[in-house]
């Protein structure tokens, strides 16, 4: 069976190492040594200025939407995880579903304005697959605009554009540290800003509002993250080149191998370079896609339809909005198998199948 995704395990005795200090401290949550070192730890590796550790990507953005203290209507796609959409509802903001763009499968920039109303507060954009947005044009159009930018980086980790960490742009930006993430702490989530009084707010924010035993500065939700998470991001860093590597090995690949499928990669930014947090395809047509789906399906190999249905089209709590380019791309996407276990004979097997449902159609 080949599945998806599966999660980086280290080497057991580098998390059991991390055990000992946390018996002996009993400090085993609450902003801990281990939770601050790993705060500097990937501050210094995705080289951002102001970053917390929170419980997940979710809560991140929740945090980010509320310590924005945003109202109304916020601008964001619908070819995203439901998170980035239900997180506007929970923060108590109406999503405005603006179209994609076909290559890039991000937010269509260009669209963007003949949705703004005397309501719109923000734009939340998802960087796909790690794919930056064209985040220079959201920025002209929420400086025109008076809008905050939130950026959704749960694919982006490591990622950089025009020769820095791509977090570094908007009014905050999100990543997931999710066990079927790039990199992971098993739960876990970041957020950055490059502002210091707003990120002071966020670490309030983080511990219910405390601002001392008795106390209370801010409203506040449950952000904060546990020593037994940190300790798994601080090993899992450290085995961050060899995870790369093997992605990148992987992805290069399927590249190689499938020249011939009539499907397209999404086209990557140019002034920055693939993470390969995903390997997603854009058939010619649905039917192929499905039949390829399907027929790897009975050889035990899972593929996903990231992201499929839109979510314009599938949430009980909005209604149904027509985006033709993102239930086009969403229709016809799939992503394949990628992990650091996968072999490059798995790889040749997958490749090899699906090019043979091609041609047997
Ligand atoms: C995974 C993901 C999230 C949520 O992150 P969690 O850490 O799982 O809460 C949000 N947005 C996108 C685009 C994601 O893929």
């Amino acid at each position: 069976m080949i599945p998806i995704t599966k999660p980086f395990m280290p080497p057991q005795e580098e998390y059991a190492h991390y055990l000992k200090g946390i018996w002996q401290r009993q400090w085993i949550t609450n902003m801990g040594p281990l939770s601050s070192n790993l705060e500097l730890i990937i501050k210094d590796y995705l080289k951002v200025n102001h970053l917390l550790y929170v419980t997940n990507g979710t809560v991140a953005l929740e945090m980010a939407m509320k310590g924005l203290e945003l109202q109304g209507e916020v601008i964001t796609t619908a070819f995203s995880f439901v998170a980035t959409t239900s997180s506007i509802v929970w923060a108590g903001c109406q999503p405005v579903f603006v179209d994609i763009d076909a290559e890039s499968l991000n937010i269509d920039p260009t669209k963007i304005e003949a949705s703004i109303t005397d309501k719109t507060c923000a734009i939340l954009a998802t960087h796909v697959y790690g794919n930056p947005c064209d985040v220079e044009a959201i920025d002209a159009i929420a400086k025109k605009h008076n809008l905050k930018v939130i950026y959704d980086g749960a694919h982006a980790f490591g990622v950089q554009v025009n020769g820095q960490s791509i977090f570094n742009y908007g009014d905050v930006s999100i990543c997931s540290l999710h066990a079927t993430k790039l990199y992971h702490s098993i739960e876990g989530g970041l957020i950055m800003t490059n502002d210091p009084e707003f990120l002071k707010k966020l670490a309030l924010m983080r511990n219910f509002g405390f601002n001392g035993p008795e106390a209370f500065a801010a409203l506040g939700i449950n952000g904060k993250n546990s020593e037994f998470h940190a300790a798994m991001g601080l090993v899992n860093i450290t085995h961050l080149p060899e995870i790369m590597e093997k992605r990148q090995t992987i992805s290069d690949r399927y590249d190689r191998n499938l020249q011939g499928l009539r499907a397209k990669r999404p086209t990557w930014h140019a002034q920055s370079a693939n993470n390969y947090a995903y390997y997603p395809l854009v058939f010619e047509d649905m039917q192929l896609m499905l039949n390829c789906m399907e027929y790897l399906k009975v050889n035990e190999i899972f593929t996903r339809r990231y992201f499929y249905p839109s979510l314009a089209s599938s949430l009980p709590y909005m209604e149904y909005k027509k985006l033709e380019v993102t239930e086009d791309i969403s229709s016809r996407v799939l992503c394949l198998p990628l992990y650091c276990d996968l072999t490059t004979e798995e790889v040749d097997l997958i490749s090899r199948l699906m090019l043979r449902v091609q041609n047997n159609s």
